[in-house]
């Protein structure tokens, strides 16, 4: 397996595949990832210094933590310091700064419950031990994470725990591109599509891309070789004035997705709209519970209501998210902001481009 997988970086190939891009590519073409794996693939690995200077790559909203709303971080910051509940999240959470500054994590050393869990299913396990407490698990994340989070709510249910809830800020990715899309400032000549998201809702979501926008997109694993395949299938469309959306991750990504995922995460939330920090509200871009199971919806039961919130004081991270800017135009970017002392959540995320650029010392 481990030679298998070597393949997917041998230098080699790596070296063939940018020579064709480096052929093909005749005119400037700026590709944007929408995956913050991509985003750290491409940094690790060194391509992005390989590529041509005709090729730009930006990073969009691909980080689930980035692009968690100012006015959602200050609800579960609230949330979480009721003395009724346990908020149970992943750990890439914790030091995301509300606007005064406090994150999970200083909330925590004032007294706050407040566990990380490697599942939902953890969560679970807690609110059988804290018959007493409300277990709110932070839904965080995109289309990967929904349909767990769905069979958590469901075995819940099935175990008459009624003491389990989900404070659902889901995103889905489709209608954030066509947000991107719609917005005129952003030009971005082609896509290269999350591989992980693509293995739960396949293909035919992101048809609309090229179909009505006419920009060219690929499903790219994460390795070098997947990476720079994506990337010469997008030059090529784009070249020929032929734009379509490919399957360039075969290996993990079924053109029809994992329909029981899907009908997991359909049968718990259904779509609405939902706001993305820089971007603001995208129509139908977010996860709320049918009305079926509103009785794990930690806003209803809990009466959460989310304020608006401003902007964190300096922060560029909307414009981050929508590749307006690279991090390092960033005023704060490695002086008031760094991974040890991050401003905002892309410097905190391990997969936010802020910490990317800060990490690989990456400068323009
Ligand atoms: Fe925000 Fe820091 Fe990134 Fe600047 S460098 S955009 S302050 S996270």
């Amino acid at each position: 397996i481990l030679d298998f997988l070597q393949e997917f970086s041998d230098p080699e190939l790596c070296k063939a595949l940018i020579g064709q891009l480096v052929d093909e590519c005749d005119k400037p073409f700026r590709f944007m990832e929408v995956c913050g794996t991509h985003t750290v693939a491409i940094f690790r690995s060194g391509l992005r210094s390989l590529l041509p200077d005709t090729i730009v790559h930006v990073s969009g909203p691909g980080c689930p933590v980035c692009v968690t709303h100012e006015s959602e971080v200050e609800l579960y910051l609230e949330m979480a310091c009721r003395r009724d509940t346990i908020t149970a999240t992943f750990g890439d959470l914790m030091k995301v700064p509300g606007a005064g500054g406090a994150c999970l994590k200083t909330a925590q050393a004032e007294g706050a419950r407040i566990e990380i869990v490697y599942s939902p299913f953890d969560a679970l396990t807690l609110a059988r031990k804290n018959p007493d407490k409300k277990i709110v698990f932070l839904g965080i994340g995109f289309e990967t994470t929904a349909p767990t989070i769905a069979a958590t709510v469901k075995m819940a249910r099935e175990q008459n725990i009624d003491n389990f809830l989900v404070l659902s800020f889901h995103k889905l990715v489709p209608p954030a591109l066509k947000g991107l899309l719609d917005d005129p400032e952003i030009g971005v000549d082609g896509f290269l599509l999350p591989g992980h998201v693509s293995t739960i809702i396949g293909l035919e979501p992101y048809r609309f891309i090229a179909s009505e926008y006419g920009i060219p997109g690929a499903i790219a694993g994460f390795d070098p070789i997947d990476v720079l395949k994506g990337l010469l299938a997008i030059v090529r469309m784009h070249k020929e004035g032929k734009p379509a959306v490919t399957n360039e991750y075969r290996r993990a990504v079924s053109d029809k997705g994992n329909p029981t995922a899907v009908a997991v995460m359909e049968e718990v939330f259904e779509q609405a709209d939902a706001q993305w920090r820089g971007i603001g509200i995208i129509p139908g871009s977010g996860l709320v519970f049918r009305d079926d199971w509103k009785d794990f919806d930690a806003a209803a039961v809990l009466g959460l209501v989310q304020k608006p919130a401003p902007p964190l004081p300096g922060c560029k991270c909307g414009d981050v998210l929508k590749g307006k800017i690279r991090p390092d135009e960033c005023p704060l970017f490695k002086k008031r902001c760094t991974p040890a002392t991050p401003v905002g959540p892309c410097m905190v995320s391990t997969e936010g481009s802020c910490a990317a650029y800060f990490k690989y010392h990456i400068e323009s």
